[in-house]
């Protein structure tokens, strides 16, 4: 069964991670060291150290968009469209993702196989919070998680470790979670916390942050893009204290390119910080080794698994961020990730679901499971 699992991971393709600042600079660097790239009508300009160069940002675009082409200025525009769960496609599925969808089959359809993969070792659950415990909302600040889900968690964590592992801040998402028995790894993992049940003191409980140093940077960063989007309806600048988001689900679809563009141009300004994409949102965080993957060992080493072979970690997570973690669990051959997704697409996790809703259902169907075979059932 494990083989099973093994086998349909090997044939997953690479990550589908869009890193805007790269792909910028990707495409300024082609231009800049293939001049015939530039056309006669527009002067080179000159190149300054780190590959680029000062033009403003209407000449940048109009170099782009006539020497580059619009391709790769449209690919984040695509993808950030793609991001939307307005733009969710109600069409039949295509043959590539039919065939997405069998190597990724649903983790309810498939749950026996996932159930049998489990015998004699310890599951360890991580869970991602938006889009994955709660619906991606309009508003950020209100992505609440239900009752009935938060029930589910609860349950979940009396039977087995259980974790949050999230872009939001760590205090952020205790405020929606409002479980002190779990794991939390805000910031991307930057930011981790142990279960604070029982102590007296929050701060007793945090066991790592390893971008400790990068705090002044992020502050700097955030009062800067807070102050550029104003001019932008809809942006919102989140703080996450490791990292920053900036949320685009409600800018005017038509701004959405500036929005990029404007991230990118502060991010350019700051060595060592790095801007990804996820659903609706720029990610601005450390460029330093440690993602929702180092967070999953991380947390693994903490509940002494990390050279155990009977141990089942289970990541659940919606964003191109959980693909790190997705990837973790392919290495280490061990576990398995469930990508939720109303549609099937490239992915380093093994199932799929499609919504939060399903998440619901498998988590309660993993408690029911636990009380069956153990006799035993939840005092919460
Ligand atoms: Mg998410």
């Amino acid at each position: 069964m494990v083989s099973f699992i093994g086998d349909r991971q090997k044939k997953m393709s690479n990550s589908n991670a869009v890193i805007v600042s790269e792909t910028i600079k990707t495409v300024l660097s082609a231009a800049v060291s293939n001049p015939s790239l530039f056309t006669t009508a527009v002067q080179k300009p000159p190149v300054i150290p780190g590959g680029f160069f000062p033009v403003s940002k209407k000449q940048m675009l109009r170099n782009l968009e006539i020497n580059v082409g619009t391709r790769n200025l449209n690919s984040w525009v695509d993808s950030m469209r793609a991001s939307s769960p307005t733009h969710v496609k109600s069409t039949p599925l295509t043959a590539e993702e039919t065939k997405l969808m069998l190597e990724h089959p649903s983790a309810l359809d498939l749950f026996e196989e996932i159930i049998h993969a489990s015998r004699g070792k310890q599951i360890v659950m991580f869970l991602d919070y938006d889009g994955t415990l709660s619906p991606i909302v309009d508003d950020p600040e209100r992505a609440f998680m239900s009752n009935k889900m938060r029930k589910t968690v609860k349950k979940l964590a009396s039977y087995f470790p259980t974790a949050i592992v999230t872009g939001r801040c760590r205090d952020k998402v205790y405020e929606f979670v409002k479980l002190a028995e779990l794991y939390y790894a805000g910031s991307h993992g930057m930011d981790i916390q142990g279960p604070t049940k029982d102590k007296e003191d929050d701060e007793e409980a945090i066991l790592y942050q390893p971008a400790r140093d990068f705090i002044p940077v992020i502050n700097e960063v955030y009062r800067l893009l807070v102050q550029k989007t104003k001019l932008t309806p809809g942006a919102f600048v989140e703080h996450n204290k490791f990292c920053l988001s900036v949320h685009y689900r409600r800018v005017a679809e038509k701004q959405w390119s500036e929005v990029a563009e404007l991230v990118n141009s502060v991010v350019q300004q700051y060595e060592g910080l790095k801007c990804t994409q996820g659903r609706m949102v720029f990610e601005i965080r450390p460029d330093i080794e440690w993602d929702k993957g180092r967070a999953l060992e991380f947390l693994l080493e903490s509940l002494g698994f990390s050279n155990c072979s009977d141990v089942l970690p289970v990541y659940i997570g919606d964003d191109r961020t959980d693909e790190d973690a997705f990837k973790i669990l392919q290495k280490r051959e061990q576990g398995f990730g469930i990508l939720v997704s109303n549609r099937p697409r490239e992915t380093h996790a093994s199932y799929l679901l499609k919504e939060p809703k399903e998440v619901m259902f498998f988590l309660q169907k993993l408690v029911q499971w636990k009380q069956l075979t153990t006799g035993r059932r939840s005092r919460v």
